[in-house]
């Protein structure tokens, strides 16, 4: 089904560093499994896009303000958000988890974490998740703009643990970073591209038939085999 875009460009805002969705390639290159299908989609719709590589609470900023149109970062559905976006067909099932320093064998549960430091990416399900356990389990919360100070954060031991989705984390413990998951994952977060409520329902549309498009013809399962081996 062809549906019109209404617009010349559509402005799409994304994450700055969450690999394997968006992540910058040795030359300076976005790529990744949110960039493929975003580009895919938006050849086979025709309608032009440009993406915005902001940051996760940027990015929801820029739709809440109309800076972006739409949005593609790895982002899960919630109820809560579904208050403020309209949310496409999920694309990926994802879920968080808690990660540690590899070789630290004094935190494998929850309870550990009492007297800890927790850090997450500000705006994201883990910092929901953090937020609503912190007082069960007894541990502080440190805020992070970016993954790239969160992950290095862990490294030099400004913080005891992290959350984050553990595909993510599972992409930089195969990208070498020395990190364990003692903790099991929280399953059930799928994700989806989102608009603001009420706004952009063609660019919805549009997403939703080239990624149903994608999936009959195997190109899904070819992007996200480029990132993701099966094995995992
Ligand atoms: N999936 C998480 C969320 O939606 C994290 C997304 C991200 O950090 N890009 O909150």
């Amino acid at each position: 089904q062809k549906i019109k875009p209404e617009k010349e460009t559509y402005v799409i805002a994304s994450d700055s560093a969450f690999a394997p969705f968006e992540f910058q390639n040795t030359e300076g290159k976005y790529e990744g499994i949110d960039v493929d299908l975003m580009k895919a989609i938006s050849k086979m719709q025709g309608f032009n896009l440009r993406m915005d590589y902001r940051g996760f609470s940027a990015a929801l900023q820029a739709l809440e303000s109309g800076q972006a149109d739409g949005m593609i970062a790895g982002m899960t559905i919630s109820d809560e958000r579904k208050k403020n976006y309209d949310f496409s067909d999920p694309y990926f099932e994802s879920g968080i988890q808690i990660a540690v320093k590899k070789g630290n064998h004094a935190i494998k549960s929850y309870k550990d974490l009492k007297g800890k430091t927790v850090g997450a990416k500000v705006g994201t399900e883990s910092a929901d998740f953090l937020n609503d356990h912190e007082n069960q389990y007894g541990y502080t919360i440190k805020y992070f703009d970016s993954a790239d100070q969160l992950y290095d954060g862990l490294k030099i031991g400004a913080i005891d643990a992290m959350m984050d989705d553990y595909p993510v984390i599972g992409y930089a413990i195969k990208s070498g970073q020395n990190l364990e998951t003692p903790i099991a994952k929280e399953s059930g977060g799928k994700y989806a591209f989102a608009v603001k409520k009420g706004q952009n329902g063609e660019l919805l549309q549009m997403f939703n038939e080239g990624l149903k498009e994608l999936k009959r013809t195997g190109e899904y399962n070819k992007i996200l085999h480029q990132y993701i081996s099966t094995d995992s």
